[in-house]
Order: C-alpha cells, then sequence, then structure tokens
C-alpha cells in the first residue's frame, strides 16, 4: 500500500511529489505527457501585476516559500533551477512613471518595486519615460526541472509515462486502487486535463491558451526582461523569446499563425532591430473563473484531492499551494477559504 497516487506531474505534481520525498511518504506518479505545459511557461516569478501594479494575490507568503523550496529541489536533483533575472516594466507615459512611485511606498509593494528609474536598457529599445525595476524576481528552469526529477523518479520505479484512466480506478472505503497498485490517497493534478476527470470536471476551469515565440537579434543585447505591451526575455546570448497571448476560446494546445502574428506585433512595437524568429510554442494554462487556485478534497469520497488552478502563476503558486494540500492532509491545517474547492461546492 503505497500512501499516495499523483496524477499529473507539472509544477503541481512535481511540487506536491517533493513534499513527500521531504516527509518520508510513498507514492507513485501517472503523467501521460513528458513536456506539460509547465515546460513550454516562461516559468517567470515575479510578485507584482505590472499592468495596474498591484501585487499577486498573497504575494509575500507565496515569495516567502518559493525560493528555499525550489533550492531544496535543485539540492536534491543536483541540477540548476532557480536563475536570478531582473524584471523591468517600461513606462509609457509621465503618468505611469509618476504612479510608479506613488504605488511603491505602499504596504507590500515597497518591498518589490524600486524606486530607482532607469533610462536605458538596450539600444533597440526606446525608453523615453524610463523603466522601473521589480525586485526579487527570477526564472525556474522547468525545462530541467522535470525531465530531471522524472528521471530520478522512473529510477526508484515510482513513475509511469501513461495517460490515467479514470474509470479504471478502484474506490475503496479507505483507499484507492489503479491497476494492482492500492494507495491511501490520490492526488490530482492535471492542469487544463481536469476538464476529462469525472471526480472534479463540475469545477469552473476555464483554460487560458498562450503562445510565445523564441527569436534570435543581434543587436538586441538586453540582460533582463522588459515587460511592456508583451514581454521580452533573454535566453543567453543572441537568443530571446517574447510573449504572450491570452485566448480563452481556443482549447486545441498548438501553436497558430493568428499567435505569431500577435507576437510578432508585439516584437515590432518594442524593438527596431532585425529579428529572426526560430521557434514558437502553446500551452493551456489552468485558469479558474475566480482566478483562484482549485485546492481541497472531493465531497463525497475522502481519498480523492485536487491540487489546480496555477493559472498564470505556476512557479509562485506551486509551493505555497502544494504546501497548503500536504499539511490539510497530514496535519489537519484549513486551506485558505479563496482557494478551497469547497467555494464551488456550497460548502463553508
Ligand atoms: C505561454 C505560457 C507562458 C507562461 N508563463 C509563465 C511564467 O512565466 N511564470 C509562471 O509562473 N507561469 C507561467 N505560465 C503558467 C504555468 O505554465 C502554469 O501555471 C503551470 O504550468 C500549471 O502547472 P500544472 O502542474 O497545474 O499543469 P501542467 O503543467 O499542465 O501539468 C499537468 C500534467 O498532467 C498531465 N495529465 C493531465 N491529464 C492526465 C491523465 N489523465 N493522465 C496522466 N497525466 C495527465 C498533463 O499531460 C500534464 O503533463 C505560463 C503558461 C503559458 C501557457
Amino acid at each position: 500500500m503505497k500512501d499516495y497516487l499523483i496524477v499529473g506531474f507539472g509544477f503541481a505534481g512535481s511540487s506536491f511529489a517533493h513534499l513527500l520525498e521531504k516527509n518520508q511518504k510513498s507514492f507513485v506518479v501517472f503523467n501521460d505527457n513528458p513536456a506539460p505545459v509547465t515546460t513550454v511557461a516562461g516559468a517567470m516569478f515575479n510578485p507584482i501585476i505590472l499592468k495596474r501594479f498591484t501585487a499577486v494575490w498573497k504575494a509575500q507568503e507565496q515569495m516567502h516559500l518559493l525560493v528555499p523550496f525550489f533550492s531544496e529541489i535543485e539540492k536534491k536533483l543536483a541540477t540548476p533551477l532557480l536563475h536570478k533575472v531582473r524584471v523591468f516594466r517600461k513606462f509609457t507615459s509621465v503618468e505611469e512613471k509618476n504612479n510608479w512611485f506613488v504605488v511603491s511606498d505602499k504596504p507590500i509593494l515597497s518591498e518589490y518595486l524600486s524606486t530607482e528609474i532607469i533610462n536605458e536598457l538596450s539600444p533597440c529599445i526606446s525608453t523615453p519615460f524610463g523603466l522601473g525595476e521589480v525586485l526579487h524576481t527570477g526564472m525556474i528552469n522547468t525545462r530541467n526541472l522535470i525531465p530531471t526529477y522524472q528521471k530520478k523518479l522512473e529510477k526508484e520505479g515510482k513513475f509511469f509515462e501513461e495517460k490515467f484512466d479514470y474509470n479504471t480506478l478502484e474506490i475503496k472505503e479507505d483507499s484507492i486502487c489503479y491497476k494492482g497498485i492500492s494507495a491511501k490517497k490520490i492526488i490530482f493534478c492535471e492542469g487544463y486535463g481536469m476538464v476529462n476527470n469525472p471526480f472534479f470536471n463540475t469545477l469552473p476551469m476555464v483554460g487560458s491558451k498562450g503562445e510565445l515565440l523564441s527569436f534570435e537579434a543581434d543587436n538586441l543585447h538586453l540582460e533582463g526582461v522588459i515587460k511592456s505591451d508583451g514581454f521580452i526575455a533573454p535566453l543567453g546570448g543572441n537568443h530571446f523569446k517574447i510573449g504572450t497571448t491570452y485566448d480563452n476560446d481556443d482549447k486545441d494546445p498548438s501553436p497558430t499563425s493568428l499567435g505569431r502574428e500577435i507576437l510578432i506585433e508585439k516584437l515590432e512595437r518594442l524593438i527596431s532591430c532585425p529579428y529572426h524568429i526560430t521557434d514558437q510554442v502553446a500551452g493551456i494554462r489552468p485558469t479558474i473563473r475566480d482566478r483562484r487556485p482549485l485546492v481541497g478534497v472531493h465531497p463525497i469520497y475522502k481519498q480523492l484531492f485536487i491540487l489546480n488552478g496555477l493559472g498564470t502563476h505556476g512557479a509562485l503558486l506551486a509551493p505555497f499551494t502544494a504546501t497548503s494540500l500536504f499539511n490539510f492532509i497530514e496535519k489537519g491545517e484549513a486551506i485558505d477559504k479563496e482557494m478551497n474547492i469547497n467555494r464551488f461546492l456550497g460548502k463553508k
């Protein structure tokens, strides 16, 4: 009898698996896609919503957990995952610049908004009103995290790269059984794939498709992420990416010509030097109607749990939500009402 079975191995599943290992719990993982949305993502972490200059939900709690959490995984997997990346917001007017100064005095925001205005980041980017810097930002290298972690678990016989078939799940009184594997509990972490999960698919998953383009530009010389109408992030040398699109209607995860067009328009509004597109990727973010995560236990089957709804902030939310679910199950601690699935089940 295992302690846990996890379905899905993106930010959510891998974060929960880390907590299980840390607490000597036994488990197995089923994941059908070696390249989940988590590996498509830019995977930047930044506690500020740069459109409105406001802090993200529970910004401080999430930021305090994030670095120690991914540092532990980095150490365990003996591979670099956490990178410091500077993030700059391009101001589009004097009013916007003044507003940055006004809000940078406010609680929480004062920790993250630098009041030093930067005049230029790259000779190819016009910034007549300057740029503001967000502090304590960075990136998780998910293209390294997910495959490296998967390989480790495969070696230990804990990972099955296959689709989880919901019809084959046997729910017993105090446990579950799946293809001969018994476990005390099952944690569903399928990202947007939750829409196919008959136990949880009444929850209001919206899903927001996002696309990114990679490009080369010899003269851009940009060190740090610049956020304007979209964002450009450096990938090393003359390699960069531009993102991103938001589409709540298209549920096909493949890249589109429309996405490419939108991103090229954003790129041409932002840079004035020659560039060459090298790649395009897309994925569906697991966004929820009220923009909060989905964490909790099934209303009837007490061995079934969900960890989802990481939306546009997987890097920040994964350690926070996984820790909350783990502490709920193992220590009886309450899940924050705003992310508890009970809010959609008519329960308090
Ligand atoms: C273009 C783009 C850019 C983004 N940029 C950022 C960013 O800069 N920073 C940030 O924090 N977030 C970013 N995000 C959001 C982030 O990617 C998500 O919040 C995060 O990846 C969600 O993680 P997850 O583990 O819930 O889902 P996923 O990564 O989708 O993982 C779920 C896994 O479960 C598997 N699965 C589903 N159903 C089954 C089944 N029946 N059997 C077996 N396996 C199953 C899926 O195939 C997948 O492998 C971005 C997203 C996109 C699309």
